[in-house]
C-alpha cells in the first residue's frame, strides 16, 4: 500500500527522523489558514500529494516567498493533472497539498531501504548525489549507487553502516546523523512492516540532515497486524479496478496489452501470460480469483476485466483442484449473456466437475471457444483476434 509523502513524514517523526514542519491542505481556505496560522512570515514549498515520484520536473513541487504567492501557487496547483514517468500519460490529478517550510539545501543525497529480491535482504541504497536526477545517474554511473545488505542473523550493523556513510562525504557529525538516521529508518521499516522507505532527498541544510521528501510503501499483507494503518490508504489513487477485485477477495493487476487473463492461483495466471507472451501477444491484465471461487465471485472477475478499455478478448484458464469449476462456468456465462459481450472469449477449464463446466459453456448463449490446454487456449484467442471476429 502506496503512502502519500506527507503520511510517510508522519512516520518519520514517529522514528525521529527530521522532517520540516508541514500541514496539509485539502483546498484553497486551508492554504490560506495554514499561512496564517503557522507560515506568516515564512517562505513556503508547496507539493502535490499524488502517488508519484517525479513530482518535480512535472511542476508539482512549488516555492512561495509570502502567503499571497502561496495561495496564487496553490490556485494553480489544485487540479492540475501531472504526468510523471511513474504515473504514466493519462497523469494524475492534485487533490492535495502539503505546505512546509521551505529549507536551504547545500546539499541532496539518496537514501531508502528495500527487500532486494534477489537476495531477498533488507537492503540500504545510498548515493552521495540525490535529488531529481537521480534515475538518470542510476544509468549513466551505476557505481555510484552503494547497496548495503543488511544480514538477517546479525541484524543492522554500525560498523557496516558507518563505513557506507563515510563515502557520503559528509563531516564527522553529520556522518554519525545518517549512520543514526539510517538505524531509525531500518527500526521503522520492520516495525510498519514496510517494502520500501525511500528519503529523496535527504538534504543537508544548515547542518542537519532533513528527510525532504518521502516515499513509502507498506506492506498490504501486513497491515492486519497494523489495524492503524489501514485508514492511511488513498483509495481515489488506487487503480478502481484493482480495488474492486480486492474488495470481492481478489488479485487483479492492469497491464497494457489487449488479452485479459482469468486464472485461479498466481502461479497459473504467470505461466498464462508466459504463454500469450511466447505465441507474440500482450496480456491486459490478470485476475487470480484465488482458492475458493463462487458463482457470483467467477461472475465479478469476468466483469472487471472486461471493463478495462484496453481489452479485445478473454482467456480463462482455471484449474479445478478444490474448486468448482462447475461454478466458475456458471458465473462466468452468467456475466458474458448479461453483457452481451461480443469479443473473443476462449476457456479453458479442467479439474474438479470439468464435464459440467463445459456443458455450461457449450449452452452459453454467447459464443465461448473451448480450449484443450494453456497453449490451445491461448493459440485460439490470437487466431480470433486476427481474424477479428468470434468464431
Ligand atoms: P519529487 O520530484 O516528487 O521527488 O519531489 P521532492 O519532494 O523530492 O522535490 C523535488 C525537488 O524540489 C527536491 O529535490 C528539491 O531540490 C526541491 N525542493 C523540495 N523542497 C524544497 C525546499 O524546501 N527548498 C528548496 N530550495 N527546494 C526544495
Ligand atoms: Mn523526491
Amino acid at each position: 500500500m502506496n503512502l502519500h509523502e506527507y503520511q510517510a513524514k508522519q512516520f518519520f517523526k514517529k522514528y525521529n527522523i527530521d522532517v520540516p514542519e508541514g500541514f496539509l491542505a485539502n483546498n484553497l481556505n486551508e492554504v490560506k489558514q495554514i499561512m496564517e496560522d503557522h507560515f506568516l512570515n515564512d517562505r513556503v514549498v508547496l507539493k502535490a500529494q499524488i502517488h508519484s515520484g517525479g513530482r518535480g520536473k512535472a511542476g508539482g513541487v512549488l516555492l512561495a516567498d509570502n502567503c499571497d504567492e502561496a495561495i496564487d501557487k496553490a490556485k494553480e496547483l489544485f487540479g492540475k493533472k501531472l504526468v510523471t514517468k511513474q504515473t504514466g500519460p493519462s497523469g494524475k490529478i492534485v487533490k492535495k497539498i502539503y505546505i512546509e517550510k521551505q529549507s536551504n539545501i547545500d546539499r541532496e543525497i539518496y537514501l531508502s531501504e528495500l527487500i532486494d529480491t534477489n537476495t531477498g535482504k533488507h537492503t540500504f541504497v545510498v548515493c552521495k548525489d540525490g535529488g531529481t536526477s537521480i534515475e538518470e545517474l542510476a544509468e549513466t554511473n551505476p557505481e555510484a549507487i552503494i547497496k548495503l545488505a543488511i544480514d538477517p542473523d546479525l541484524g543492522f550493523n554500525v560498523d557496516n553502516t558507518l563505513s557506507v556513510s563515510k563515502k557520503m562525504e559528509l563531516d564527522e557529525n553529520n556522518t554519525k546523523q545518517f549512520v543514526s538516521i539510517m538505524q531509525r529508518m531500518h527500526e521503522m521499516f520492520i516495525k510498519e512492516d514496510c517494502t520500501l522507505i525511500e528519503v529523496n532527498p535527504l538534504a543537508l541544510c544548515d547542518d542537519k540532515l532533513i528527510a525532504l521528501d518521502g516515499k513509502v510503501i507498506l506492506d498490504s499483507d501486513a497491515l492486519f497486524r497494523h489495524q492503524e494503518n489501514i485508514s492511511l490508504q488513498d483509495k481515489d489513487e488506487e487503480d478502481p479496478l484493482e480495488l474492486q477485485a480486492s474488495e470481492n477477495g481478489m488479485n487483479y493487476v492492469s497491464l497494457d496489452g489487449n488479452i485479459a487473463c482469468i486464472c485461479n492461483g498466481a502461479g497459473l495466471g504467470m505461466s498464462t501470460m508466459d504463454t500469450i507472451y511466447h505465441y507474440g501477444g500482450k496480456p491486459a491484465n490478470f485476475m487470480d480469483t484465488g482458492g475458493t471461487i463462487t458463482i457470483e465471485k467467477a461472475y465479478k472477475a469476468f466483469e472487471i476485466v472486461t471493463r478495462a478499455s484496453n481489452v479485445e478478448a478473454v482467456v480463462i484458464n482455471i484449474f479445478g483442484g478444490i474448486a468448482r469449476t462447475d461454478l466458475i462456468a456458471e458465473g462466468v456465462c452468467k456475466a458474458i449473456e448479461d453483457l452481451d459481450y461480443k469479443k473473443p472469449v476462449v476457456a479453458r477449464i479442467e479439474g474438479n466437475k470439468a464435464e459440467i463446466a463445459h456443458e455450461t459453456l457449450k449452452n452459453c448463449k454467447v459464443k465461448i471457444t473451448l480450449a484443450e490446454n494453456c497453449s490451445d487456449a491461448v493459440i485460439k484467442v490470437l487466431d480470433l483476434l486476427n481474424k477479428g471476429e468470434n468464431q
